[in-house]
């Protein structure tokens, strides 16, 4: 299984998988946990039915008591396999979805290596970490609707629960804005090299239904819009925003700009405010990225704007400069109900305690003990580490760039040491998948796994066990 459970004790007897299931379900049986048990229920039906099982009829049946109280994070559940029924026990949705995937695990073993034959065991399962999230950039290079629920699919299998969608950067904005409607119309498309036109985006309406289908998988959105840098796409539409305007164009590039947004204009402070209020109306989780990496400061030193602004606001330099430009954002935020997510540069000044510090530089030490000593909970994917654009192995001609980072190096990974503190600021951790060098979905399949095996089996359970490439190969065909 991956990952792999808690704790688990196998026993020596077997329970013959039959071909028609019977659930029975007890307890905290509202709509919501009917449709988990149904759509779960559909999967095992087709996966029985494509089965070669042995020729012995018989009913397979799944018992679910919701009665308990487990006293762990959400999503815990006790597996019980006796010699004649398969027992779930659990305290909610969350932790029903978690036992289901993993009894697709389960059965999908049995039926592939065992002629159907399960061994009876006990499992009892919970997460060591809140936050196992996987993250998107639809940037550089755009995946449509069903594509990115396929992603959603793949991360609820693995017991993910956190989407990271990245939605705007210097090569493409993807969400449509109906209070600034060239967002689209300009920042969605660029002209690459060859003259070609490239791009897209969501409307309104798609990016509903994707927060819908990832909520009925038990999955928070987490949408970013990056500023102040990065932002060529909104440059292009808006270009007045810039400290010195002039006409821009989504990049075609992958790289650094030295154009940001102005912190120094008025204009564009009431542009990102009510920019992320309607972007956050599109999301009902409690959190917004709002980016704030890799923002030079050249043009800010330049602007006349932005040195009023320092002035003004009797700041140090440029980078408080970008440190008080987060704080007035925070603050739209927070009276919004949202909480505020950065990369670690925002740490940069003085960054209250309410934000959390998204970790990404190096190996993450510096950046992870930076936010604790600062009072911040922060989550944990090392650039070094879990950044899936890293090739995955040595050889040059596989896609990706920057270095390596093989899975046995994400197996290696120890979440513990990122404990700094009390340990409770430590929320959990992800795996970035920057698409600069995937042109289409089927290399980012190929980039992600297996690694993402790995990265799901390390914020679960808090390490990574050894057996995991052994046990890929008894599962993988599953995604
Ligand atoms: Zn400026």
């Amino acid at each position: 299984m991956i990952p792999t459970p808690t704790l688990r004790v196998i026993s020596e007897n077997y329970l013959q998988i039959a071909s028609t299931p019977m659930f029975r379900v007890a307890g905290k049986n509202c709509a919501r946990i009917k449709r988990i048990v149904t759509q779960f229920e559909y999967w095992l039906h087709g996966y029985l039915g494509a089965s070669t099982l042995p020729p012995k009829d018989g009913i397979l049946l799944i018992d679910i008591d919701l009665n308990v109280n487990l006293n762990h994070l959400d999503g815990a559940y006790i597996i019980n396999v006796s010699a004649t029924e398969i027992m779930i026990t659990t305290d909610g949705e969350q932790g029903l979805r978690n036992a289901f995937a993993s009894l697709k695990q389960l059965i999908h073993r049995a039926l592939t290596f065992q002629q159907g034959k399960l061994e009876t065991q006990f499992i009892g399962d919970n997460p060591a970490y809140e936050w196992r999230g996987l993250h998107l950039d639809v940037s550089r290079h755009f995946f449509g609707v069903k594509e990115v629920c396929q992603y959603l699919d793949w991360m609820a299998a693995l017991k993910l629960n956190r989407f990271h969608w990245h939605l705007s950067d210097d090569q493409g904005w993807r969400i449509n804005s109906t209070r600034f409607p060239l967002l689209t119309r300009k920042g969605a498309w660029r002209k690459e090299d060859d003259g070609s036109i490239y791009g897209g985006f969501y409307t309104k309406k798609e990016i509903k239904e994707v927060v819908k289908y990832a909520r009925s998988l038990g999955i928070t959105v987490i949408p970013e819009i990056d500023l102040p840098g990065h932002a060529m796409a909104i440059l292009s539409a808006y270009p007045d925003l810039a400290c010195f305007p002039r006409e821009f164009e989504p990049l075609t590039v992958w790289g650094i700009s030295e154009d940001i947004l102005c912190a120094g204009k008025d204009a564009t402070l009431s542009f990102l405010k009510e920019l992320l209020l309607e972007v956050a109306e599109l999301f009902p989780g409690p959190y917004l990225h709002i980016g704030g990496d890799e923002a030079p400061k050249h043009r800010w030193k330049e602007c006349p704007h932005c040195q009023q602004r320092i002035r003004q606001e009797g700041l140090q330099d440029e980078e408080e400069l970008q440190s008080w430009l987060i704080q007035q954002l925070q603050q739209t935020l927070e009276d919004a109900g949202k909480t505020l997510l950065g990369w670690d540069e925002i740490l940069d000044g003085n960054l209250g305690t309410q934000p959390i510090v998204h970790v990404w530089s190096g190996d993450g030490k510096d950046a992870a003990r930076k936010a604790a000593a600062n009072g911040n909970r922060y989550i944990i994917s090392p650039n070094k580490l879990l950044y899936f654009v890293w090739r995955a192995e040595e050889d040059p001609a596989t896609p990706g760039a920057h270095g390596v980072t093989s899975l046995e190096k994400v197996m290696a990974i120890k979440p513990r040491e990122y404990e700094f503190g009390d340990g409770e600021l430590l929320l959990g951790g992800q795996a970035n998948v920057w698409t600069e060098y995937m042109p289409d979905f089927a290399t980012v399949k190929k980039m992600l796994f297996p690694r993402v095996f790995a990265m799901a089996e390390l914020w679960w359970n808090g390490q990574c066990e050894d057996d995991l490439p052994q046990r890929i190969k008894e599962v993988e065909s599953l995604w």
